[in-house]
């Protein structure tokens, strides 16, 4: 995780290639649940051969299919930087108590205004979940659990499941009466999973 980081120097030292990069988000953003992006199916398969660029994945569904990395459909896919500028960016966000500026953080990656800005909206865009767990809910909260993805198509003679045992990956949705909500995706519907991470998002009280 971002928090084995101790510099910035420390990306480029754990990360001496691009692939390195992705294998490092793939663990944070994925860890054991590969999800497709499209569909939301934990099932899929990585793409192998000379022209295909490595960190390419298959869905795996009949009806999906499509092909994902693990920056399809995220803020990250937008720009075509190195995606160790990213995960400098995170560090350095996450790591800065104060905040940062957004003009010191440019110099320190070395990145222009343009390519510095959409860093800087993307990484809003991330960081909306985390300052979510910073302000937690209060006052009466209703929590269920969604599963995500789209709806299967229709198949002759395959009676697709709903709910749970879908192969997708589950969210919780907690939402406040005062109309604020967190959506977390979980990795499966146990009360152990989900206790602690309701912990951390509603106010005890
Ligand atoms: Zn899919």
């Amino acid at each position: 995780m971002i928090t084995e980081l101790n510099s910035v120097r420390d990306v480029w030292k754990k990360m001496p290639t691009v692939r390195h990069a992705g294998l490092f988000l793939e663990n944070a953003i994925w860890g054991d649940n590969r999800f497709c992006p499209h569909c939301g199916s934990l099932s899929s398969r990585p793409l192998r051969g000379a022209s295909v660029r490595p960190g390419l994945y298959q869905c795996s569904e009949k009806e999906c299919r499509g092909q994902f990395t693990v920056t399809t459909r995220t803020p990250l896919h937008a720009t075509k930087l190195d995606l160790r500028i990213w995960i400098a960016a995170m560090f350095l966000v996450l790591t800065s108590s104060k905040g940062i500026s957004w003009v010191v953080m440019s110099r320190i990656l070395g990145v222009n205004q343009k390519t510095e800005w959409k860093l800087a909206h993307a990484i809003r865009e991330m960081m909306d979940d985390r300052q979510g767990v910073a302000g937690r809910l209060s006052g009466v909260v209703e929590v269920d659990e969604a599963f995500v993805g789209g709806k299967p198509t229709f198949r002759h003679g395959v009676k697709n499941k709903r709910g749970r045992g879908t192969g997708k990956p589950s969210a919780l949705v907690a939402a406040g009466r005062n109309g604020q909500a967190r959506a977390v995706l979980i990795p499966n519907t146990q009360g152990r999973t989900m206790k602690p991470i309701m912990e951390d998002r509603i106010d005890p009280a």
